[in-house]
């Protein structure tokens, strides 16, 4: 049976700042307190200690996994929490010293329960321990392993397991790019077409569309609140948000008052190519702006590379096509979520495992990819598309400086986006068959670089710019 995963796990709803440093961890803690509720040792539990290590401890106070563990240890839903309420209930749990469970229970949880380790567990780079102890014994001990996009493992554990809802048969089984290209050849279909099929093996179609909608809705309202938004991003590198600016000056004078009037506005602007320059990268910005605040985002496929995919559809919508509607977003998503499952099992969607071209590099191709298909051209094209925008941010590093996802990851998403149109753009007049380098030869490539790369440029932020701008220069 081929692994199959939905664009619904390439695409999550979650809080910044990092899918692999705050989501995951946030769904360890949470999926941890539900295993105590379902083995009967949650009331025995009086007191819980946390250890994080590798990555998720050298860079977890700028990505923000401790207070991630605090709201799964609290079963708060990074899905659904009120963005207000987060530092609340940080607030409350650190000057209280004391977690409050859903339906009342309360226990101490002291400001050192949280320790962060500099040594990494064999199993993975981002690895978090939880412990629960009843009168000074410990009676719970479970480690898992946030691999990136917000997905996590425990040691044991295979891709099925991870995403338990895949395991039936699908009338497209996809591993490799390949395979893609030859059901689309085969039987005259899109690639959204194709994943829109296997998608209705466990979704209805009306699931489908209305969890895209919200997909779309989530991504189009944190552009918005980026772009309406000033002031200094939190973390202490003094970071100012740029793209509130650089809207004001695009936008100039025009008068809207939702989001919906807002897109209308954007498209009565005048655009030539600078100024598409800027829209694209605003639209990133604003994305990564709100991602860096803590704030709510789509990861795709991870947190720190949020805004490539929203800034590219984005741009095909106020710029390429003012008649398109939900159906071309759809078409995007889909694709999107395809390409992007598609590195992530052959290779890595995490920058613990493959620094930044796992994160940027892999966003680009989706949103390359996707937009190619938008754009009018054959699957075969939107693969191209999608290898050229991988190939050329192979090697890419992740170093972000003081361990906040911030800089320079926030730029680096409109490089991204930049990237996936021009890609696209040269696809299209490219002819598949005389491609010297195909989708799943560059995947592998990318994995091979991988695995070669010095751990001090997977998300340590202790190679790079984070240790040649260090938090003291800025
Ligand atoms: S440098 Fe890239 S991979 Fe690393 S945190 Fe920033 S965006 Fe993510």
């Amino acid at each position: 049976m081929s692994q199959f995963i939905s664009v619904f796990d390439m695409l999550k709803i979650g809080v910044g700042p990092s899918s692999s440093h705050t989501l995951g961890p946030w769904r360890a803690a949470q999926e941890w307190v539900q295993k105590l509720r379902d083995s009967n040792l949650f009331n025995m539990i009086d007191s819980v200690k946390v250890d994080l290590y590798g990555s998720l401890s050298l860079t977890g106070k700028g990505h923000a996994t401790d207070l991630a563990i605090l709201l799964g240890l609290s079963e708060a839903d990074p899905e659904y929490i009120p963005i207000e309420d987060i530092f609340t209930i940080v607030d409350r749990i650190n000057t209280q010293e004391e977690l409050h469970f859903k339906g009342g229970k309360q226990i101490v949880f002291p400001n050192n329960a949280i320790q962060f380790h500099r040594d990494f567990l064999p199993f993975h780079s981002n690895g978090v321990t939880f412990r629960g102890y009843s009168k000074g014994k410990e009676i719970s001990t479970e480690t898992y392993y946030s691999i990136g996009g917000g997905f996590i493992v425990q040691e044991n554990d295979t891709l099925e397991d991870e995403i338990e809802i895949n395991k039936q048969n699908f009338p497209y089984p996809i591993n490799r790019a390949k395979q893609l290209e030859e059901y689309c050849e085969n039987d005259n279909l899109l690639i959204s077409e194709v994943v829109f099929k296997n998608e209705l093996e466990i979704n209805s179609a009306e699931k489908i569309d209305a969890e895209l909608s919200r997909i779309w809705e989530t991504m189009l309202e944190c552009m918005y609140i980026g772009c309406h938004t000033e002031g200094i991003l939190p973390g202490g590198l003094n970071v100012k948000r740029r793209a509130y600016n650089t809207h004001q000056k695009l936008i100039k004078d025009a008068v809207y008052s939702n989001q919906k009037e807002w897109i209308t506005a954007i498209r009565s602007t005048e655009v030539k190519f600078r100024e598409i320059l800027k829209w694209v990268s605003c639209f990133a910005l604003s994305v990564n702006e709100v991602n860096a605040s803590l704030g709510r985002v789509v990861t795709a496929p991870t947190n720190g590379s949020a805004g490539v995919i929203p800034a590219v559809l984005m741009y095909y919508l106020v710029i390429e096509n003012h008649e398109a509607d939900f159906n071309e977003i759809k078409q995007f998503l889909l694709t999107a979520g395809e390409i992007g499952s598609i590195f992530k099992k052959n290779a890595t969607i995490s920058a613990a495992m493959g620094g930044c071209q796992a994160e940027i590099g892999v966003s680009s191709a989706m949103a390359a990819g996707a937009l190619t298909e938008l754009l009018g051209g054959s699957p075969a094209q939107c693969l191209v598309a999608a290898e050229i925008a991988m190939e050329h941010h192979l090697g890419l590093t992740c170093d972000p400086i003081g361990g906040l996802v911030q800089v320079p990851c926030i730029e680096r998403n409109s490089m991204g986006a930049i990237k996936a149109i021009n890609a696209a753009e040269m696809a299209l007049e490219t002819d598949p068959k005389e491609v010297k380098v195909p989708l799943d030869k560059v995947i592998d490539t990318m994995w091979e670089t991988a695995k070669d790369m010095h751990k001090n440029y997977k998300e340590t932020s202790e190679g790079g710019l984070a240790i040649n701008v260090g938090l003291a220069d800025c």
